[in-house]
């Protein structure tokens, strides 16, 4: 009888899985019975069925799955140019995620977001923040490289942005700090300047959205770090309340 209900449960999860490839929203199962002694409930779940014996579940789209998607991405005129996919790196559970326009000329050479000069004051950002790179996670609207840093273009971004968007459902940070207006203005569908989207948050799905200058921008206007500083502050203030 056990053997037939491991069957049963390996077919399940064959199916859960092909459900979840097919993308039709699959993602749990609930059966009762033995096999509850098989695949312990999660001790964290506030599902209300867990009493009733959960006895799979199937984790959200990993970060794995959607970059093996990507795959060697031709889906817009920027892979010509590209030496890397800049995909993005750190904490696939991180609850604050940094969002930026587009690798640069070193985050192209290194295959990695936020590795020049910009990238150095991020990061300065985030250790007064209390915080490490590899705590959060670090990844742009676009994952070429736009000729001379050129501003993205609508098509690209239309090719590129879904694979943010799967980034964000896999890892679900708490806050999103969107850097510089086209990560700001493309994550909020709007055209309102960062001036004035930046210093409160904002919805996105069920994140929390904190837009504020790119560090670039920093470098050219260090009078600004004042401004990024208030806002970090708030996220970090975000972050110590829901913790
Ligand atoms: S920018 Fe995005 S959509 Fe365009 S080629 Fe690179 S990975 Fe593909």
């Amino acid at each position: 009888m056990r053997d037939e209900l491991l069957d049963l449960a390996g077919a399940l999860k064959d199916h859960i899985l092909s459900e979840r490839e097919s993308r039709s929203g699959v993602s749990r199962l609930y059966l009762k019975g033995d096999l509850g002694a098989l695949y312990p409930v999660p001790p964290d779940t506030d599902d209300p069925e867990r009493e009733s014996g959960v006895v799979m579940s199937v984790p959200s789209v990993t970060l794995e799955d959607i970059r093996t998607e990507l795959g060697d991405c031709t889906r817009c005129k920027l892979h010509g140019g590209r030496l890397n996919i800049v995909f993005g790196e750190g904490n696939p559970h991180a609850d604050l995620l940094f969002v930026g326009e587009a690798p640069g000329r070193d985050e192209d050479q290194q295959g990695r977001p936020f590795v020049g000069r910009a990238g150095q004051l991020l990061t300065d950002i985030i250790k007064a923040m209390g915080l490490t790179r590899d705590a959060v996670y670090i990844c742009n609207i676009l994952k070429c490289r736009p000729p001379e840093n050129r501003n993205p273009e609508p098509d690209e971004i239309a090719a590129c942005e879904p694979f943010l968007v799967k980034q964000l459902q896999s890892i679900q940070p708490r806050v999103i700090c969107a850097l510089g207006k086209f990560a700001a203005q493309t994550l909020l569908k709007t055209d309102t300047a960062i001036s004035v989207l930046r210093g409160r948050f904002h919805s996105y799905h069920e994140m929390r959205l904190m837009p504020t200058y790119h560090p670039a921008y920093l470098l050219r206007n260090p009078g600004a770090k004042k401004q990024v500083w208030e806002d970090v502050q708030m996220i970090m203030k975000e972050l110590q309340q829901e913790s």
